[in-house]
């Protein structure tokens, strides 16, 4: 596979492992998440809950955008709080809204989540976002602002990925799209997971999510209520029973709505 050489004959560090034991975070005095214990080993890692159960707040919280409690740690060392110290560190963060810059062409993007690189290593890692959405290479030069959604996510994914990203976060990149784009874009988690790059995803369809991860959480109200084998975890009561019932879509938010027991 393409992607394995690639990874190989760039020499790609080894992979990352998250560490987070006893996390607090929320907004001034709301306390959204309440003692968190989980990890990001290599692979592909996705959390799953209803809305509102604090996934967005608990990939803020990692990325240093709101303060946190507890110990973060990435291969045993603490990661700092502070964003730019995160970012050096190896970790980026796909925000939900994907934050292009809408004028700009989607390899002037790209760009611009290279900009510590030197030049060559930067064209280099365009190179390979592009190997990895080969769409993208096809609209290289057209204005992101006037690309469909899917394909807005998929610059948003690309450009992470030219920050050569130890541990890429990604927040519900399957939000508001169209099912065969939903399967391009997890697909494309899959691959980036597979060569080599720790992937911690936060999303809202429970059965496609596990279906491409290696593990999964169950995140509901701030709290961690399931965890484990991504594939056995899809057959546990609690992610059937809640998210994947008779009547429901797959997906978290339509599950969130649906009574349950
Ligand atoms: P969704 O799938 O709807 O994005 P989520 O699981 O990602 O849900 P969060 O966005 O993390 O949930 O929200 C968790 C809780 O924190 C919610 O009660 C929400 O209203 C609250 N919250 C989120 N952002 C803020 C904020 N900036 N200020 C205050 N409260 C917030």
């Amino acid at each position: 596979m393409w992607w394995r050489d690639q990874a190989f004959r760039l020499g790609a560090p080894a992979q990352a492992h998250l560490k987070v034991q006893g996390l607090s975070a929320g907004y001034g005095a709301f306390l959204v998440l309440r003692d968190l214990r989980l990890e990001a080993r290599p692979g592909l890692t996705v959390i799953v809950g209803p809305n509102g159960a604090g996934k967005t707040t608990l990939l803020k919280a990692l990325a240093g955008l709101i303060p946190r409690g507890g110990i973060v740690t990435l291969d045993g060392a603490e990661l700092a709080a502070r964003t730019h110290e995160i970012v050096r560190a190896g970790v980026a963060l796909v925000a939900e809204g994907r934050q292009l810059f809408a004028q700009m062409s989607v390899t002037e993007n790209l760009e611009l989540g290279g900009w510590l690189l030197p030049k060559a290593q930067r064209a280099q890692r365009i190179e390979q976002a592009f190997a990895l959405f080969p769409k993208l290479r096809e609209r290289a030069r057209q204005l992101a602002g006037t690309m469909s959604g899917g394909e807005q996510q998929m610059v948003a994914v690309a450009r992470a990925m030219v920050s050569t990203p130890r541990l890429l976060m990604l927040d519900e990149p399957s939000l508001g799209l169209a099912p065969k784009m939903v399967d391009e874009l997890l697909a494309a988690a899959r691959r980036i997971a597979d060569a080599g790059t720790t992937v911690l995803m936060v999303e809202q369809n429970v059965k496609k999510a596990l279906a491409v991860a290696d593990r999964g959480y169950v995140l509901e109200r701030g709290v961690l209520v399931a965890s484990g084998n991504a594939k056995l975890l899809a057959r546990s009561t609690v992610v059937r029973e809640a998210y994947l019932g008779a009547g429901a879509s797959g997906s978290g938010r339509a599950a969130a709505a649906a009574p349950r027991g």
